[in-house]
């Protein structure tokens, strides 16, 4: 059977990351209330604007739920993908699904939007080609916080046990490495699930 990713679709930009995910052979569910989130296999939480992302949030009673479901990267929890916004919500002051800070539209306003070469650790072959659209980096981050890829010395990408975060797009780029690197986790946490429950 397919994985069923859920795509955080309260705001921002969700159905690049959905198409890629149906790509890749993967069932894709917008996620809006708690109950969309029984039985996933993984999440997306995409690019967007942090406020009204953390007001969507608690406007539907989402931020414990998806904490839980995250646990942290922990064992019990499924693997997570969050990007630009995405990788905001899952910081320390947010979610706190991951030990980091970000620092948001850390590397200018708008018009200070970029493209950069990222060697993203774990991804084969040549850099990804990362948009970053007022992109936040990692400020700071904790013992169990792996940093993936810098640009300009600053850290980009990051993972904690089955969260992965990266502050590009790696959705627009056409390029599909990262989310076949984040189904890769999908599959990995499905086996085990599996044993455990044979
Ligand atoms: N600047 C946005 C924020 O702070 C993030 C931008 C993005 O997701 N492209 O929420």
């Amino acid at each position: 059977m397919k994985p069923v990713v859920g795509v955080l679709a309260l705001q921002g930009g969700f159905e690049a990351h959905e198409r890629m995910l149906q790509g890749l052979d993967a069932c894709t569910r917008q996620v809006r209330v708690p109950a969309d989130l029984d039985g996933l296999d993984g999440l997306v939480v995409p690019g967007g604007e942090s406020t009204t992302m953390t007001l969507g949030i608690a406007r539907e009673g989402l931020a414990e739920p998806l904490r839980e479901l995250a646990a942290g990267g922990g064992a019990g929890g499924i693997p997570v993908l969050g990007s630009c916004a995405g990788l905001i919500m899952l910081d320390r002051d947010h979610l706190g699904v991951m030990d980091m800070r970000a620092e948001r539209n850390a590397f200018g306003r708008q018009i200070r939007s970029f493209e950069a070469d990222v060697d993203v650790e774990g991804v084969p072959g040549p850099p990804i080609r990362g948009i970053l659209i007022r992109a936040p980096w990692i400020a700071e981050h904790g013992p169990d916080v792996a940093i993936l890829a810098q640009v300009d010395g600053c850290s980009v990408a990051a993972r904690q046990g089955k969260v992965l975060a990266v502050s590009f797009h790696a959705e627009l780029s056409g390029d599909d490495r990262l989310h076949r690197l984040f189904l890769g986790l999908v599959g990995e946490a499905r086996a085990d699930g599996r044993l455990s429950a044979a």
